[in-house]
């Protein structure tokens, strides 16, 4: 790697919601900004709205030498294309090439998860350790692998959100039983909305209440946590990562998503070797930082 992380480089992070935008050098952010999305007006306009950031980011910081851009969905990332995003609602976008018009600077394209994945092996709570999967569990559930200090680029690998947990609820994917149908942060409030007759909106007050002494929400929490636990196991069984981050909204919890995950893998594992367990450090801001990453390693 020939990367010089103390190269100026804009990285963009496209959500459903909103594009975060940063100057960067190495992990640290100089200067941030955000554009809607806008996906309720169209994809096309979406695309826009992604160039526009790359073209107003360029012109504001002309001394960055590439950009990096990263997206959900289905993501090829040598050839510069988004595939498919169920959220956005694009296909066959070609960024890599549709940045680089727009700013003149090399581009650097990939996966919002991955790039997340890569920034927190680098700069965050991977740093020194040479496997890691890192898992944010906000309004999806996916994993980002980093194999032998390399990440695995599969743009079909690491859904762990979709494996089975048999939680008897139906995925958005149109399939009953998937991780997402019960440990998201939507569904663990959906789940306890639905058997206590509350109209809380986060899944954060779940775990309030769970403290608080409800039983209910101790069930719904804990339920949730495990079927992670489970499908952890499953990854630690077939790749023996050194260290697992857990990122996203969910993660928040801390020591109450933490601790219930180790006391499962305790119980499950007994010759493999058991990995660190850790929340991320990186936060809202893994994503952008890895798709800055992912630019400078663009330049070359
Ligand atoms: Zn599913």
């Amino acid at each position: 790697m020939t990367m010089n992380d103390q190269d100026l480089v804009i990285g963009l992070d496209v959500g459903g919601t909103e594009i975060k935008a940063g100057l960067l050098r190495g992990a640290e952010i100089l200067s941030a900004r955000r554009w809607p999305t806008e996906r309720e007006k169209g994809p096309e306009h979406s695309v826009n709205q992604v160039l526009l950031a790359a073209k107003e980011m360029h012109r504001e910081f002309p001394d960055a030498v590439a950009v990096g851009v990263v997206v959900p969905g289905v993501v090829d990332s040598k050839a510069g294309i988004a595939e498919y995003s169920e959220n956005i609602g694009w296909r066959d976008i070609p960024f890599g090439k549709l940045v680089n018009e727009v700013t003149g600077l090399p581009v650097g394209f990939g996966h919002d998860v991955r790039a997340g994945g890569v920034a927190e092996s680098l700069y965050g709570a991977g740093q020194g350790f040479r496997d890691s999967l890192f898992i944010p569990i906000g309004t999806g559930i996916a994993g980002a692998l980093v194999i032998d200090g390399e990440l695995y680029d599969n743009p079909y690998g690491g859904e762990i959100g979709h494996l089975d947990v048999n939680s008897g609820y139906m995925c958005a994917c149109g399939i009953v039983g998937c991780l997402e149908s019960i440990s998201t942060g939507p569904s663990i409030v959906r789940i306890y909305n639905e058997k206590s007759s509350t109209k809380l909106s986060d899944s954060s007050e779940v775990v309030k209440a769970a403290k608080n002494g409800d039983l209910l929400a101790a069930e719904v929490w804990l339920a949730s946590v495990e079927a992670i636990a489970f499908t952890l196991t499953a990854y630690i069984n077939i790749l023996a990562p050194e260290i697992i981050i857990l990122g996203g909204g969910v993660s928040k919890a801390g020591d109450d998503l933490l601790k219930p995950i180790e006391a499962y893998i305790d119980r499950r594992l007994t010759f493999q070797k058991r990995p660190k367990l850790a929340i991320a450090h990186l936060g809202d801001h893994a994503g952008m930082i890895g798709s800055g990453i992912f630019g400078l390693r663009a330049r070359g």
